[in-house]
């Protein structure tokens, strides 16, 4: 293989060059999460030829992951994303080595991953993993590229603490009005591509290290697409920062898992296949009179919020509904958190439920 006409087009530029070039396959990034904004990332960075590359994600493909996560086709629904995405890679650029990391980041297996890569890519979708990253980036001196999706709105930094803010400095801890999830909100695939891109383009910047590139240090680059208009915001340094005003030794890496990917959605023909199994509806009292699925029991969001706890069988399947399948994804997170495990939620809720019209299950367990 000629590599040298494999890059000859990035080559060409004097602010890349055979040095720079030669910094990218010298260059080691791990890229946290192989979805929307780590597909397009991650083939950016292969084709660029950064010499090691690794994926770390636990999820398997799912048919809603094809509209963004360009990474994966149609065939590929059930496999991992994370050795998908490698042979992906590697038949894009045999040249490089990637490492697959089938597994979930965390509190214990980040300092031996963050110590094997020169620098991080943010592509997850919670703000849990979002600090860890951040934490652990400021403990053990690494730089990291945040990425998120808002909407319409594409989100990048550059987060290397010991040249600027962190993430902390931005958000000191999770908003108290965060509802998680990456499943309930909406996306274009395109606008998490822009947003995907720009961390990969980022990534070669820092990496190539020209004069002339001035990489997003404690700078937050937002996109409207809805106009087109971006700007770059500060991010200035927090004195009380509770991550980068600390001793390393200070930091202690802390991680709940998120929402995302741990409650596992099910669909109306998963669930009137499975037996003995407990239906929470957890629609508010007018939604419930409007029209309920029989056999289902009534547990609205609000109360489960204000700490309430519905009295059922902790050792059964239960699967949560609402409207369209958002706030049952919260509702299993507060019952997660009290204890209850063999959570699922239905995925298109009561509304892809009456479509089907057959409100009856098979062997339901009548609460
Ligand atoms: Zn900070």
């Amino acid at each position: 293989m000629n590599n040298e006409q494999r890059y000859r087009k990035q080559i060409n530029l004097p602010e890349i060059g055979e040095d720079g070039q030669k910094r990218l396959r010298n260059a080691s990034i791990l890229c946290v999460g192989a979805g929307g904004l780590g597909s397009p990332a991650l083939l950016y960075l292969a084709a660029a030829g950064i010499g090691q590359i690794g994926i770390i994600d636990f999820d398997r493909i799912e048919v809603s992951n094809l509209q963004r996560q360009i990474l994966f086709e149609t065939k590929d629904i059930g496999q991992s994303k994370a050795t998908h995405a490698k042979g992906k890679l590697l038949a894009l650029n045999p040249d490089i080595i990637v490492e697959a990391y089938d597994e979930q980041l965390n509190a214990q297996n980040i300092k031996a991953l963050f110590q094997s890569y020169d620098l991080i890519i943010d592509g997850t979708d919670n703000f849990e993993t979002k600090f860890l990253i951040n934490d652990a980036a400021v403990k053990y001196n690494k730089p990291w590229i945040y990425g998120a999706i808002q909407g319409f709105d594409g989100q990048v930094a550059v987060f290397d603490a010991t040249q600027g803010s962190c993430y902390r400095c931005l958000y000191p801890d999770k908003p108290k009005t965060h509802i998680t999830n990456c499943a309930e909100s909406g996306v274009i695939g395109a606008v998490a591509g822009i947003t995907g891109v720009t961390q990969a383009l980022q990534a070669i910047q820092i990496i190539a290290h020209h004069e002339s590139f001035l990489p997003l240090i404690g700078k937050l680059w937002v996109l409207d697409s809805h106009t087109m208009e971006s700007k770059i915001l500060n991010i200035p340094r927090n004195s009380n920062c509770p991550s980068c005003s600390r001793r390393h030794e200070e930091i202690v890496l802390n991680f709940s898992s998120p929402v995302c990917g741990f409650i596992p959605e099910v669909t109306y023909d998963q669930v009137i296949q499975m037996s003995d199994i407990i239906l929470i509806d957890v629609r508010e009292q007018e939604e419930w009179d409007s029209g309920h699925i029989e056999n289902s029991t009534h547990f609205p969001l609000s109360k489960l919020a204000a700490g309430h706890i519905p009295d059922c069988a902790m050792d059964k399947d239960i699967i949560l509904f609402c409207q369209r399948g958002v706030r049952s994804l919260e509702a299993a997170q507060i019952l997660k958190e009290q204890g209850f495990s063999n959570l699922y939620s239905l995925s298109g809720g009561y509304e892809d439920w009456i479509k089907k019209d057959q409100p009856y299950l098979k062997n339901g367990t009548k609460v």
